[in-house]
């Protein structure tokens, strides 16, 4: 047993990580304030050529697994940028991954060099209002008409997709009774997001607000056959497969926000003298914090194990799931641990750690909650009756 960061994965931390120094925290809480997409950093890290790092290398990725994605999100949320940095580029790594397992290779050159090139941008039409996490009650629809299909329907907290020339849209293609299965008959397609056609409404929202999320109504778009993933009816299918390496993803983002989060309050617990001495000198000030060290700790390997097991291709699910759970509670908690620790001036926005607050709690709803994950371990693991 080998639990430990290789050189090469140390060296993604050192080169992220300095290109991440860049951008400091009056970058982000700008961004952040004027609700403004981080233009900067998406181009920086184009051109470090990070946005391909699980791209296959014949299109210009790195060809490298989850382990490599997750340590490197994990070095980006640590630098200040917290989940605004996070959901700037979060698309690119695992987002496509239908596209890589289940497209022509006439489509993946079409669509995924220019991602990697950072030219175009994609976003993720999957939620919809009247279906929830529920998501085999979809009711966007796809008919089909000669050369392809016209959709019409609406998805709900849509993420970048003021910003994005393309969607990864997952529709119904037979309605929901008709389908031996549930899961049948849904079909998945990477579109241009013509805006003649779909109306994004951004959503103002309580944190990262530097990235939009929108409501968005499709009406009548044309969507032609070959910008359709793999076979029609199998769209769900094809979502699964991504799901694991995002819920690891996810994890390690929060994990490096909680870590962000903890450092500044150590910072703060050192340098502010209250009654004579540091606060930090305090037990009541430094035992919650080196448990909130204790817990991201803890949630970090279980999202590297997680890692490990999908890059070898070993069943990860029920690890994927506990560290995105484990590893949002630990960033939210030390980051509510952080806020507390800055007294009043955690209120303040100069401190940060309100922002980072307000970000962490998204890592617990989205994008699969806490509930759905607890309900997937009960019957997963433990044996327990399907709850939903
Ligand atoms: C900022 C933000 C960005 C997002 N970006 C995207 C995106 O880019 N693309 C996209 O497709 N989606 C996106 N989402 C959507 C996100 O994935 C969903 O909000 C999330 O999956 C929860 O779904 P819901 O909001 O519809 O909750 P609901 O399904 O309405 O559930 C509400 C609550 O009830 C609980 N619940 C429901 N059913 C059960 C049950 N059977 N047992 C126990 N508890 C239950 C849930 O856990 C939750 O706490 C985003 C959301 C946010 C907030």
């Amino acid at each position: 047993m080998d639990i430990t960061i290789s050189g090469d994965q140390r060296a993604i931390e050192e080169s992220v990580g300095r290109l991440c120094a860049q951008f400091d925290d009056a970058y982000w809480s700008g961004c952040d304030a004027a609700a403004r997409f981080p233009h900067e950093f998406h181009r920086a890290m184009a051109e470090g050529g990070w946005l391909g790092i699980t791209m296959p290398v014949e299109l210009g990725g790195a060809g490298l697994g989850v382990t490599e994605a997750a340590i490197m999100m994990h070095t980006v949320t640590q630098h200040g940028g917290g989940f605004s940095a996070a959901s700037t580029i979060h698309i690119n790594l695992f987002g496509p991954h239908p596209i890589v397992v289940h497209s022509t290779p006439e489509q993946k050159a079409r669509w995924l060099t220019p991602l990697i090139k950072g030219e175009e941008k994609a976003c993720f039409g999957v939620t919809e209002p009247d279906a929830g996490l529920d998501t085999t009650s979809i009711s966007t629809f796809a008919t089909r008409v000669k050369g392809g299909y016209r959709v019409k329907g609406r998805k709900m907290w849509t993420t970048t997709a003021q910003e994005a020339d393309r969607i990864l849209l997952l529709t119904r293609t037979t309605p929901k009774a008709d389908c031996r299965k549930p899961t049948d008959g849904m079909t998945l397609f990477y579109t241009a997001l013509d805006r003649s056609k779909v109306e994004v409404r951004r959503i103002e929202k309580m944190g990262r607000s530097a990235v939009d999320s929108n409501a968005v109504f499709i009406d009548d778009l044309f969507v032609p056959d070959e910008d359709r993933i793999g076979e029609e009816g199998r769209g769900f299918r094809y979502l699964l497969d991504g799901l694991n390496p995002e819920r690891i993803l996810i994890a390690c983002e929060a994990i490096g926000i909680g870590r962000d989060a903890l450092r500044r309050a150590s910072d703060y617990a050192r340098e502010r003298h209250v009654f004579g001495r540091p606060i930090g000198q305090n037990q009541g000030i430094q035992h919650p914090l080196a448990e909130n060290w204790a817990y991201l700790e803890s949630a970090f390997w279980m999202a590297m194990r997680a890692a490990h097991l999908y890059d070898t291709k070993k069943p990860c699910g029920a690890e994927a799931n506990a560290a995105k759970f484990l590893g949002a509670r630990a960033a939210f908690d030390a980051c509510t641990r952080s806020v507390m620790t800055h007294g009043g001036m955690g209120y303040a926005k100069e401190f940060q750690v309100e922002r980072l607050f307000r970000e962490s709690i998204l890592t617990r709803i989205a994008p699969v909650t806490e509930q759905l994950i607890l309900s997937f371990i009960a019957e997963n693991v433990l044996g327990l009756p399907k709850s939903y």
